[in-house]
């Protein structure tokens, strides 16, 4: 049987409070699952518990970590909402609640991921946490496939990597998206998972002898130099990803420079450019592999700076360094940017987190009984990059990548759209026609008698600015013709 104190020390910060909350939580799903079983023949507690132990290594707060114990606890036990509140409180009855509704689904094929995507969306509007608690949730059944019969095992893991893997992108959440990714890979293509097995235990051997060296000297080199590192690792590519890749490679192994990387983490942004020059300094750089996401996020929001170095005898390794906060943003996706801000005393979680695309993707009414214009629409609204601006009080607009400030200001409201006067991008006045970063803060200037022209058309992305930059021009060359038609 695991132990309550197998999750806690997963867990990075905690208090007493916690501790008392998530060992009860603990104690109650362990009465409440008594005697139930999986397929595997393991006591069925062991479900919820690996559940909550993949959260607190997410380092997702306690309330979070306490509704993974209870999640199968409404669906699968006698506990009733009531009490389950009057123990827990409204908060985790809202979480496990969330949790429940995802899990029914009572379609199958192609009705069923309609279905299902139709939940992940009202999930994701209403609280992020339901969302981190069904990724691992599923994460965990991943992990156990290998007790469910072949159907069940192809048909979920295929799930995982359509449905479940790209919104967990979508989020940010590329920690998680990776582990689910690699955990259905094997039973979702066979076939192609045996071949990557096949090339890393190929080439694993060379690439550990050649990061192993590079890591000494790093390590050498950052005491002399008084740089004070949080933490450095090596990562191997994700399979999933690294499969994917290789089919765009024409699967050439030696196309593809980071396999494996080494990761440098850092307090500060300043620390980030001081290690990359020390590396340059000790290892020639692979010219145009130099890559300064900190500088120009990537459009997802991934923030790092990648270098490849010639490592002598004809090797070269990937190096990436980030800071623990672009560290952590990998994990938390979205959602870092609002816990970020809730320590500093900003607004409800849950308000923030209503984010306008999903709200809009919630409205939309899927045919499900036409897969291909579904699948097209899916590509269209849901997966295509898109960015998130902030306003200056910190409320987010969600748009399409390439947009402007006068797609935002439309966004915001018609009226501030109407008259756009100037911008500033994160402090700086800008052109309104300034194509926008991910995470820009940007603030709209308005005056009275300023006004859309036709130039605004080529420079408004969105179907919405553009439809009410038409509709102001014919309503003003309407009224000019009155004028006119007046005067004479
Ligand atoms: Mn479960």
């Amino acid at each position: 049987m695991p132990e309550v104190k197998e999750i806690l020390d997963l867990m990075e910060v905690k208090n007493k409070k916690d501790e008392e909350l998530i060992t009860k939580a603990y104690e109650f799903a362990k009465r409440a699952h008594e005697d139930q079983k999986r397929m595997s023949g393991d006591p069925y507690f062991i479900h919820p518990v690996e559940t909550a132990k993949i959260l607190a290594s997410l380092g997702v707060d306690a309330q979070t970590i306490a509704s993974g114990l209870l999640h199968d606890v409404l669906e699968d036990t006698k506990t009733t909402e009531e009490g389950l509140e009057k123990e827990f409180g409204s908060e985790i009855l809202f979480l496990v609640n969330g949790v429940t509704k995802l899990g029914t689904l009572k379609y199958r094929g192609h009705q069923r991921h309609v279905e299902s995507l139709r939940k992940f969306f009202v999930a994701i509007s209403s609280d992020l946490r339901v969302v981190m608690i069904k990724f691992s949730d599923r994460l965990h059944n991943l992990r156990t496939l290998q007790f469910l019969n072949e159907d069940k095992r192809k048909r979920i893991a295929i799930e995982s990597i359509e449905v479940y893997a790209p919104l967990a992108n979508r989020l940010g959440m590329w920690k998680l998206k990776g582990e689910m990714e690699d955990a259905a890979f094997p039973y979702a293509y066979p076939k192609e998972y045996a071949q990557i097995e096949e090339i890393i235990k190929d080439h694993k051997a060379l690439y550990d002898k050649n990061l192993s060296e590079v890591r000494r000297e790093l390590e050498k080199e950052f005491v002399k130099n008084k740089i004070n590192i949080v933490k450095m690792s090596y990562r191997m590519k994700h399979k999933y990803s690294l499969w994917k890749k290789l089919v765009k490679r024409e699967m050439d192994i030696e196309k593809i420079n980071d396999i494996v990387a080494l990761r440098v983490i850092v307090e500060t942004v300043e620390e980030c450019y001081r290690v990359l020059g020390l590396i340059h300094s000790i290892w020639k750089p692979l010219p145009g592999r130099i890559k300064d996401f900190i500088a120009t996020p990537k459009p997802n929001g991934y923030r790092s700076i990648h270098t490849t170095v010639f490592t002598g005898s004809g090797g070269i390794a990937e190096i990436q360094i980030r800071t623990r906060e672009m560290h952590k943003e990998a994990v938390y996706g979205v959602a870092a940017y609002f816990a970020y801000k809730e320590q500093n005393g900003g607004k409800n979680l849950n308000e923030k987190l209503k984010l306008k695309w999903l709200e809009e993707l919630n409205a939309l009414n899927y045919p499900p009984d036409d897969p291909n214009t579904f699948t097209e629409k899916l590509k269209m609204d849901f997966f295509n990059d898109r960015i998130f601006i902030f306003t200056p009080e910190g409320d987010v607009v969600d748009l399409p990548e390439g947009s402007t400030p006068i797609d935002f200001a439309y966004s915001i409201h018609s009226d501030i759209g109407d008259h756009i006067s100037g911008a500033t991008i994160n402090g700086k006045m800008s052109q309104i026609f300034s194509k926008l970063k991910n995470r820009d803060i940007v603030k709209i200037i308005t005056k009275k008698d300023a006004q859309p022209s036709s130039k605004w058309l080529k420079y408004a992305k969105t179907t919405l600015a553009q439809k009410h930059i038409r509709s102001y021009l014919e309503k003003n060359s309407l009224l000019k013709r009155l004028r006119s038609f007046g005067k004479k």
